[in-house]
């Protein structure tokens, strides 16, 4: 009661399929995998299991091509050596252009975004938000500009401003790209951006100590993101918010729903990530 809202969230914005977590409204392939499916980062695979995971269950449930995905791997330093376009003053962006190859498996950035419909965009998150910001849902006005980024938000990039950065350089770079770059268009290119955040660890869990003083009801990661998104201009009528702490949330058997960096530390229990991944899909969802 009273409570300001943060989202058009009000129904449960997740689903579940074959332990694969979903949005209701992102009509892209997509997904974040749940605690069912098993690690799914190559580092956390304890000595004796041979470094690979099992992930193909994942890329058959999201229908997304996991033998050619750009992987993100957030790094702690700055201006990491990219090989494309980059944005490394404080941590590099990424812009894939469509056709560039795309074989190698992990970029140390924090952002990436791609027109290339047969891309997968990929990351491991250990409780950080996987942010997707996307225009595929609207109408076939912006349909020539159709573009999907994903976004990794730990206290990190949120200290960097990652979220509020790539949607300025989508905005910047997409109608470029489709070579509509004039303000007006840039304009209305905004109001059709959707943004969906995925699990992460929320208020109840943790709360980052360079957001601590900041004014406010609430100072953690998930209303910072929120806060920065709503700036750039994005309706809060198209930010979706899973609502689901990855540090806390359990299912209906008592089950943690997905792997957490911030309760192994707490549990002693052992580490593992999940994966959250898009793409736009070989065929236009609409
Ligand atoms: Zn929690």
């Amino acid at each position: 009661m009273g409570r300001t809202k943060l989202s058009n969230s009000s129904i449960n914005p997740l689903y579940y399929a074959n332990g694969v977590a979903k949005f209701r409204g992102l009509t892209l392939p997509h997904g974040f995998s749940t605690m069912a499916m098993g690690n799914m980062a190559s580092m956390w695979a304890t000595t004796g299991e041979k470094r690979e995971i099992n992930d193909g269950p994942f890329y058959q449930t999201t229908g997304l091509d996991g033998k050619n995905r750009v992987h993100i791997v957030p790094s702690k330093k700055s201006g990491s050596i990219m090989p494309w376009e980059s944005e490394s003053d404080i941590s590099p962006i990424i812009y894939l252009p469509s056709g560039d190859p795309s074989s190698v498996r992990g970029f140390a950035c924090d952002a990436v975004f791609t027109t290339d419909r047969s891309l997968t965009l990929s990351v491991c998150p250990a409780d950080s938000f996987p942010i997707i910001v996307t225009n595929i849902n609207r109408g076939d006005a912006e349909r020539e500009r159709d573009f999907v980024a994903l976004v990794i938000a730990g206290w990190r990039e949120t200290k960097r401003r990652i979220v509020e950065r790539t949607i300025t350089r989508l905005l910047d770079r997409i109608p470029l790209i489709y070579g509509v770059p004039t303000k007006q268009s840039q304009e209305k290119f905004l109001k059709s951006f959707q943004v969906f955040i995925g699990p992460g660890v929320q208020y109840c869990c943790y709360r980052p100590r360079f957001l601590a003083r900041v004014a406010g009801a609430k100072s953690d990661l998930l209303s910072e993101n929120i806060k920065q998104i709503v700036g750039c201009g994005v309706s809060p009528d198209n930010i979706h918010t899973a609502t689901i702490c990855t540090c806390c949330v359990k299912d209906q058997n008592g089950n943690y729903r997905f792997f957490s960096h911030q309760r192994a530390k707490n549990t002693g229990e052992r580490e593992g990530r999940f994966l959250a991944a898009v793409g736009l899909g070989l065929e236009n969802p609409r």
